[in-house]
């Protein structure tokens, strides 16, 4: 007897379809190969926030006791295998239900597989992927993060890439044939997808890791408070006011010191200091508190609290001055404004680098506008991208009513 662990780890929102789609594929695979098994969600992510990483998992068993015995909890302590559906989370999860940072790879179990989709090298990958305390697998699906929403899903057949590549990972689990059936059968398969699964399946790039690579930083942790601590009756204290940056000039507003937001983001905004003409847009706009008001009035924007939505790019009337560049061209949390301060030469070079490379600014930090879902099909569609005509959901009416 012996069962398999999946863990989906997503952007909440964006993704959540996609990762929805990929733990029921997993369950519809393994019944094609004759096993049983159960999808379930993190309690906890739910309700989910924009970019906030969430878990789904899969569980598959050779008998029905078998997965009684690991059926839905709250959320496994080892996973076979880690799936990874957005290469900037190789920085760490801080989901919604998690308190502190927990790498990609800390419930993966020793010599199990981290799956990933990404374009990057496994080298490139493993700056920001945390050192483990036993060997494991990488293993690479060459695709650019699938983003779409909470009720449409992206056809760029991720899903079944996925699919496939598990096939190969635990073929004690999922034959090619059984997934390829369940992704035919399902109401979203198609001899399209079918073909793009196989492909996964012969493509799939895998390196082993030893216990040496890695980054090796201590993951953001605090103490949670013990029950004896906390306060009779439910209090929320106001947020309190913020100090002076510096010799009584600027200001740094209060910010919630547990909770800090940054595994959210895909993007962060780069910022030149040289052209911002001190207009306060940007920090009476950003959600979350972000920026600090600077001795000189420009505005710098604090890492560690900044979850990378782009309002403050959308907002700033200055061209170029406000620019969403993709976070894994960033190894750190450091100021931006003390690196502008310390030499302004060397920080208008790294600024141009960051956003000059079409490769870190094009990437999508979810939909901003209605219509840009069908924008990018068409851009797709017309770059040499082949139409998909079944399977798309709620239009694969004939096979919902079987
Ligand atoms: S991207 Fe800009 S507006 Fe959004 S949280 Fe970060 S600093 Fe604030
Ligand atoms: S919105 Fe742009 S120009 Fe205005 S203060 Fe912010 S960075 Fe400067």
């Amino acid at each position: 007897m012996s069962a398999l662990i999946c863990e989906v780890v997503y952007r909440g929102i964006f993704q959540k379809n996609l990762a929805s789609r990929i733990t029921r594929g997993i369950v519809l695979s393994a019944r094609k190969a004759g096993r049983w098994g159960i999808a379930f969600g993190r309690y906890g992510d739910s309700p989910q926030r924009n970019g906030i990483p969430a878990k789904d998992f899969a569980i598959v068993a050779d008998t029905k006791e078998e997965l009684e015995q690991n059926m839905a909890r709250y959320e496994p302590k080892h996973v076979d295998v880690t799936i990874c559906v957005d290469d900037t989370l190789s920085k760490g999860v801080e989901s919604w239900a998690w308190y502190g940072l927990q790498p990609i790879n800390k419930l993966t179990v020793p010599n199990g597989t981290l799956l990933m989709t990404s374009l990057q090298s496994p080298e490139s990958l493993l700056k920001d992927i945390h050192k483990k305390d036993a060997p494991y697998k990488l293993s690479l699906i060459r695709a650019k993060a699938s983003f779409a929403g909470l009720w449409v899903y992206r056809e760029d057949h991720t899903e079944v890439r996925i699919l496939g590549a598990l096939a190969k990972i635990a073929p004690d689990f999922l034959t090619l044939d059984a997934v390829s059936q369940a992704i035919k059968e399902s109401e979203w398969g198609s001899d399209l997808k079918v073909a793009s699964a196989k492909k996964a399946y012969e493509r799939i790039e895998t390196r082993e890791i030893k216990m040496t690579e890695g980054n090796g930083e201590i993951p953001f942790s605090f103490e949670m408070p013990k029950w004896w601590e906390m306060r009779e009756g439910v209090t929320i204290p106001a947020i309190p006011v913020g100090k002076p940056k510096e010799a009584g000039k600027g200001y740094v507003p209060e910010r919630n010191p547990y909770f800090k937001k940054y595994t959210t983001r895909t993007m962060r905004p780069v910022i030149d200091f040289d052209t911002c003409v001190k207009c306060n847009l940007c920090w009476i706009s950003c959600p979350d508190s972000v920026f600090d008001v600077m001795p000189d009035g420009t505005f710098d924007a604090a890492m560690e609290a900044c979850c990378g939505c782009g309002v403050c790019e959308a907002v700033c009337p200055v061209e170029h001055c406000v620019t969403m560049v993709n976070e894994q061209a960033f190894d750190d949390n450091a100021s931006q404004w003390e690196m502008w301060r310390k030499d302004k030469a060397a920080y208008k070079t790294w600024l141009g680098t960051k956003i000059a490379d079409k490769k870190t600014t094009v990437r999508s930090h979810g939909f901003r506008f209605r219509g840009q879902y069908d924008q990018e099909l068409k851009a797709e569609l017309d770059s040499g991208g082949v139409e998909i005509t079944a399977g798309i959901p709620g239009e694969n009416a004939a096979h919902k009513t079987v």
